[in-house]
């Protein structure tokens, strides 16, 4: 059974983290701040932001129910996941495994860190299989990637599987719950407790309608989270987002509506596309987009481009030949498509 200690990267294990001129006091109300070069003027935005992100923290913790010490802020989702690259995994030597297809970042941020990536093909329903996942792995594998409900092909994937994978593998688990506002079933950022090797991804990004801010969320067990806070940049979320992060909690009411809504109109398109000719068939999806086989998705993205609309042609994607993600809009723009697709005839 590895450690964390074991499964930490050598320098990353002895690494001094930069410390903060705002870290080096600490038990005095402070009123003049000398320390940092910082502009005394143009207030509030001369200042350097809390490298902790401890307000926000406070506000993420309760809305999301885990303890402010397993919560990592980062520049986007897409932060994180390269943080548990440069955390945990040997440039040239570790590898790591993942579902396939599934979000193209975890990739990229392999390649990028010289890591082996090792995909593992879903089932023909799109589902997860431990012993797969698991017969892939070595004893130079650091992380499973599994991202549920899964991105391209929108649905859960099988909790027993996952729990089975989390219950026998000795590195670190990475679920990606980018998507889990949208499903009923129950997220895995609750179970942090039970599962000390699971790091899970949050964002505000998709359900909370800020992609522009940037902010996405790792949660895991302290001594993991402690790592990733000695490794991110000290400053890596501003001012401006932690700003717009803690206000938007406050809309917590606001943002269930809109995913209700976005849940009946993903059930309206989905039985919408159903009825169309050039539609073999739609995929049963778990969030805020869906997968539909076409006839020749190359020429109807062709087409709905030509039309001023845009989807996402995952035609060249394993497992999603011909196939369109589409994500979806509000009722006008997904009536706009519908037209369009109504008005093209290929069968
Ligand atoms: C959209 C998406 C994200 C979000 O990334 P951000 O960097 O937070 O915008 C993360 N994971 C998956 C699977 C996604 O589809």
């Amino acid at each position: 059974m590895r450690t964390l200690e074991d499964l930490l990267r050598p320098n990353i294990r002895a690494l001094q983290p930069y410390s903060c001129a705002r870290n080096e006091y600490s038990g005095h109300e402070a009123r003049v701040f000398l320390d940092a070069n910082e502009n005394p003027y143009n207030a509030p935005l001369n200042r350097y932001p809390d490298p902790e992100q401890r307000e926000l923290k406070k506000v993420v913790a309760r809305i999301k129910g885990v303890k402010p010490e397993q919560i990592c802020l980062g520049n986007g989702s897409d932060e994180t996941i390269d943080l548990a690259y440069r955390c945990f995994c040997r440039p040239g030597i570790d590898n790591v495994v993942a579902i396939e297809p599934t979000y193209g970042m975890y990739k990229v941020c392999a390649d990028i860190n010289d890591i082996e990536y090792r995909p593992v093909t879903l089932n023909s329903d799109f589902d997860i299989e431990a012993d797969r996942i698991l017969g892939a792995c070595d004893a130079n594998t650091k992380l499973i990637w599994i991202c549920t409900p899964n991105n391209p092909t929108g649905n859960d994937l099988d909790y027993d599987q996952i729990t089975k994978i989390l219950n026998n593998f000795d590195g670190i688990v990475m679920v990606d719950e980018a998507y889990s506002d949208f499903t009923h079933r129950r997220a895995f950022r609750y179970e942090l407790d039970e599962h000390p090797n699971m790091i899970v991804l949050n964002t505000m990004s998709k359900a909370w309608g800020l992609a522009g801010i940037r902010l996405g969320m790792a949660f895991a067990r302290k001594e993991i989270i402690d790592v990733f806070n000695k490794v991110k940049y000290p400053y890596n979320v501003n001012f401006l987002t932690q700003n717009a992060a803690r206000d938007a909690f406050k809309c917590a009411i606001e943002v269930s509506k809109w995913v209700s809504t976005i849940i009946l109109e993903r059930n309206r398109m989905t039985e919408a596309f159903k009825m169309l000719p050039m539609c073999k068939r739609v995929f049963k999806s778990d969030a805020n987009f869906f997968l539909a086989e076409m006839v020749d998705a190359d020429r109807i993205y062709q087409y709905l481009v030509e039309c001023g609309i845009i989807v996402r042609n995952r035609s060249r994607v394993t497992l999603c030949h011909n196939c369109l993600r589409i994500t979806i809009g509000t009722k006008t723009e997904n009536n706009e498509l519908l037209s369009a697709l109504r008005t093209l005839s290929i069968r």
